[in-house]
């Protein structure tokens, strides 16, 4: 049987970043995913690298993942296609002003350079082609975007020159447990020896944990996609609205990415063959589209002849408090879990992939994890809503 010294599940941003923070030691690394590189969440998102609007216990993180998204072309040797070009968020009405207003206030003292626009003139002098009806916005000139497929490729592309295994498109049916400590996975393929495994599967990563007597407990909301053919740069920022119900941006090659808010998810998803292998495909309902069109048309005049070249839906992995659980799996030994990023891990890929390979290898991570442990919810499940915006 082969042997490893950590074993990946998840070939999304949190595992390839997990991966590749462990070869970097000199761990020999096994890294599966059911269907390839970035075939969920990974792929599907909006690829927003946002601070602002955080939870206080996640803006840490994602100020530190700021740093790394900075450089990690360089480290990775490939492009990510990362512009750091800023966040707004728009307030459409005086309620959703008053509410940025408030909540640009409490973030003053967060150390992170968010303003308040007040006024239309004062959006428009960033973003022009924002609608002369938005009367405020929030601003936080160090967020940014990346590209999900590129950022994806970067990873890989370094994972097999560091002499990682790469094992795509094989299931992992099950983690063996052996006298309380992981010791190996068995997938659809093999049995597999690992001292650690780290477990970044998403929405299914709960169906691994529960044949071990445990979960977190995860909804699974989808998000509508609409893909634009290249235009004319119109837009450098990412741009959400108060209530998250819409956001966009435009990629580096001119296309513009415009997202629904969270909406439920009736458990559909097929398989399609593509040119990469299987990968899984949730088509979106036609009310989903309308919605997103009606809204970009609404913030976004001038885009009223763009091309509709692609759509698609993608899941969260959302948690009752919308943080992500970065921890030991509770009374196993060697087993690691990132998940629960409730639409906003993309940003933090690069810092989870730091801890978790901490975790792993049993140094202490540089972050506080409190907020984020796996225990957290016994017992107490108050909702919060996922905060979209990029
Ligand atoms: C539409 C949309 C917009 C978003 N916008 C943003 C944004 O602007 N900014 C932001 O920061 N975040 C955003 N997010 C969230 C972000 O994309 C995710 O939090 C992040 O990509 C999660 O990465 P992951 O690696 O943890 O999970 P995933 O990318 O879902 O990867 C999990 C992988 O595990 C594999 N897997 C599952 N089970 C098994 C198994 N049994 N065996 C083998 N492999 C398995 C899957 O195939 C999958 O590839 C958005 C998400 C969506 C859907």
């Amino acid at each position: 049987m082969e042997k490893f010294d950590v074993a990946v599940v998840g070939a999304g941003i949190s595992g390839c970043a997990t991966a590749f923070a462990l070869a970097k030691t000199g761990a020999s690394v096994i890294i599966l995913d059911r269907f390839g590189p970035a075939a969920m969440a990974s792929g599907w998102t909006l690829a927003g690298v946002r601070q602002s609007g955080r939870d206080p216990a996640e803006l840490p993180l994602a100020m530190a993942a700021v740093k790394i998204w900075q450089t990690l072309h360089e480290e990775l040797g490939a492009p990510t296609r990362y512009v750091q070009r800023g966040n707004l968020r728009l307030a459409r009405d005086a309620a959703e002003y008053q509410q940025l207003h408030n909540m640009v206030r409490q973030q003053a003292n967060s150390g992170l350079d968010l303003t308040f626009l007040p006024d239309n003139a004062a959006i428009r002098e960033i973003a022009p082609a924002i609608s002369s009806e938005i009367p405020g916005a929030s601003f936080c000139a160090s967020d940014g975007h990346a590209d999900p497929q590129t950022t994806s490729a970067a990873y890989i592309a370094t994972l097999e020159r560091l002499g990682v295994t790469l094992a795509m498109g094989e299931v992992v049916e099950r983690i063996e447990v052996v006298g309380g400590k992981a010791a190996g996975l068995r997938t659809s393929n093999r049995s597999i020896a690992a001292d650690s495994v780290v477990l970044t599967a998403g929405v299914f990563t709960n169906s691994l944990l529960e044949p071990l007597g445990l979960n977190v407990p995860l909804e699974t909301p989808m998000v509508a996609v609409v893909r634009t053919a290249p235009v004319a740069p119109i837009l450098e920022q990412v741009i959400g609205v108060v209530g998250g119900d819409w956001a966009g941006r435009q990629e580096t090659n001119g296309r513009l990415r415009l997202t629904s808010g969270a909406l439920p998810w009736n458990g559909t998803m097929e398989t399609v063959v593509t040119a990469d292998g299987p990968r899984p495909k949730i088509r979106p309902p036609l009310s989903s589209l309308r919605a997103i069109i009606d809204k970009a048309e609404l913030l976004l005049p001038g885009l009223s002849d763009a091309a509709i070249d692609d759509c698609w839906s993608g899941l969260l992995d959302l948690t009752p408090d919308a943080l992500p659980v970065l921890d030991h799996a509770p009374g196993i030994d060697g087993l690691v879990v990132g998940m629960g990023f409730s639409g906003h891990g993309f940003c933090l890929g690069p810092v989870t992939g730091h801890i978790l390979c901490d975790l792993a290898t049993g140094n202490t991570p540089a972050h506080d994890l409190s907020a984020f442990g796996f225990d957290r919810f016994s017992g107490i499940h108050t909702k919060t809503e996922p905060a979209l915006h990029g």
